[in-house]
């Protein structure tokens, strides 16, 4: 299977069914320039070019690639943004959402708490880019309580899911400008969530039907 085929995967994602197509076309563009073998060690190669999850060991995933086009498709990503992704994983995500803020628009912050999940995601990132741009800064830390160096964001989007009994999702919402959104998947649920903040005011959406793993940290 080759990467033309994921795109046809993640085209027919029950949620672009139920939705007729992904509100931003840009998206299927960026999976196809994403070549998820390059972020996944040889042992999960093989499962590339199928949506779905990877392991990339440390007991960690790269997640099943229609998830991931969907928060993208749900970030509605422009020019010039400054956005935080709590997960990197194998980077495979920041790479994708990368492509969609355009080379050098803007900042994406990427938070890992395995400090050896971060240091492959970079160098996966590092020769994905050719050399990593200065847009993408990949740190060590609990994301769960955001990442107060470089807020406040115009998106946030966790790639683990919380439990919203645990969770406080003002924490991350106080690091988020006016306009922002934040998403977030839960695990109680199977739900996205998806936080606008618009005039001091945050409105609540959800999507039903997706599975992440668990979120760590003092914030989960
Ligand atoms: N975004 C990646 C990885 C998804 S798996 C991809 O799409 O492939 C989720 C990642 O979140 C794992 O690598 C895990 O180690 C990381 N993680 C879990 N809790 C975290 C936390 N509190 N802060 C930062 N990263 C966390």
């Amino acid at each position: 299977m080759g990467n033309e085929e994921l795109i046809e995967i993640s085209k027919n994602y029950d949620y672009w069914l139920r939705s007729k197509k992904p509100k931003d076309d840009r998206v299927l563009d960026a999976v196809g320039k994403v070549e998820r073998k390059e972020f996944l060690p040889d042992f999960s190669k093989e499962f590339a070019h199928m949506d779905a999850i990877a392991e990339i060991g440390y007991g960690s995933v790269s997640s099943q690639p229609s998830l991931i086009a969907l928060i993208a498709d749900l970030l509605e990503i422009e020019d010039d943004l400054n956005i935080l992704e709590i997960g990197t994983g194998s980077g495979y995500s920041a790479a994708l959402i990368s492509h969609l803020m355009g080379i050098g628009k803007g900042n994406l912050t990427t938070i890992e708490i395995v400090p050896q999940l971060a240091k492959l995601a970079k160098a996966n990132l590092e020769k994905h880019f050719g050399s990593i741009s200065s847009m993408i800064n990949v740190v060590v830390g609990d994301g769960s309580l955001g990442y107060i160096d470089n807020a406040p964001y115009d998106r946030i989007y966790l790639t683990a899911a919380v439990d919203i009994r645990r969770f406080d999702p003002k924490i991350l919402v106080d690091q988020l400008n006016e306009d922002g959104i934040l998403i977030f998947p839960e695990m109680t649920t199977n739900s996205l969530f998806i936080y606008r903040k618009s005039s001091g005011e945050v409105k609540e959406e959800k999507h039903e039907g997706v599975f992440f793993v668990p979120l760590k940290g003092n914030n989960s």
